[in-house]
């Protein structure tokens, strides 16, 4: 059983993200980009599976500029075998890449998509349950556990009231969760090895697909600053402060 991945280089989660002066969007200059991090639970799931003998071969792919190699050098650093980067310098918006993984699924045929549940530069949360729609495929979003039973995959969610355990025949798409798993770290011969894995360059206009962002950015803005707090004195000035002066926004 083959099991893509779908990886996205974004801002790393430990950059605090400065919107830039004409608020056209977020500065990308000198900023440390990394792997999605719900990305690389998915990368982390699938390789297990591998491992476990259950799934036969992890292939990761992304759609963007010439950079994302690298990210694609870290998902095969922690255990993936190969990789393919659909190259283009154009905007990507959810249904844009959805239209792309899904020209590369049509040629790769694997039995299991394993996306992220969502991309934390946008928080679109979109392009898994999209690629699904697109495929004609049953889904399973935020998967907390995933256990292939022959022909079915049954995936846990986390949901309001509890947990959800639903099944889904293959071939089939699933999002990653955060508790779904604690990824590996990529150790020094791994990323030495990883070098030597084959990574495919797609050019994003030789798969005959639409990419045209349907949505225009209008503005992007900077949280308000927080006004700094106040030290009470005693009990008796905090009630008369919740009283007097708190608001419900
Ligand atoms: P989003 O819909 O943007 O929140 O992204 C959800 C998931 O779709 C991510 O966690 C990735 O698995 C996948 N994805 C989004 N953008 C890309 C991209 N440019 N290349 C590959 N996969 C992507």
């Amino acid at each position: 059983m083959k099991i893509l991945v779908p990886i996205k280089r974004v801002v790393d989660y430990n950059v605090k993200v400065r919107v830039k002066s004409d608020q056209s969007g977020v500065e990308l200059a000198g900023v440390k980009m990394s792997i999605n991090p719900f990305d690389e639970i998915a990368v982390e799931e699938a390789v297990r599976l591998r491992e476990a003998g259950t799934a036969t071969e992890v292939v990761a792919v992304s759609c963007g500029i010439s950079a994302s190699q690298e990210t694609l050098r870290n998902a095969l650093a922690m255990g993936a075998d190969r990789a393919i980067l659909v190259e283009t310098d154009a905007e990507l918006q959810p249904l844009a890449v959805a239209k792309l993984l899904q020209a590369v699924a049509e040629r790769e045929q694997p039995q299991m998509v394993i996306c992220g549940k969502q991309a934390i530069d946008d928080d679109a949360n979109q392009t898994g349950q999209m690629l699904a729609a697109l495929m004609g495929w049953p889904q399973a979003t935020f998967a907390s556990k995933v256990v292939i039973d022959g022909a079915v995959v049954r995936v846990t969610r986390e949901i309001d009231g509890g947990l959800e355990t639903i099944e889904l025949k293959m071939p089939a798409l699933v999002t990653a969760d955060l508790r779904l798993n604690e990824p590996r770290y990529a150790t020094l011969p791994n990323i030495m090895k990883a070098k030597k894995k084959p990574l495919e360059v797609l050019a994003a206009a030789e798969l005959g697909v639409d990419i045209t962002p349907r949505l225009r950015h209008v503005r992007h803005a900077e949280p308000a600053a927080r006004k700094g707090g106040v030290k009470v004195a005693d009990v008796a000035e905090l009630v008369n402060k919740l009283r007097n002066e708190a608001k419900v926004i």
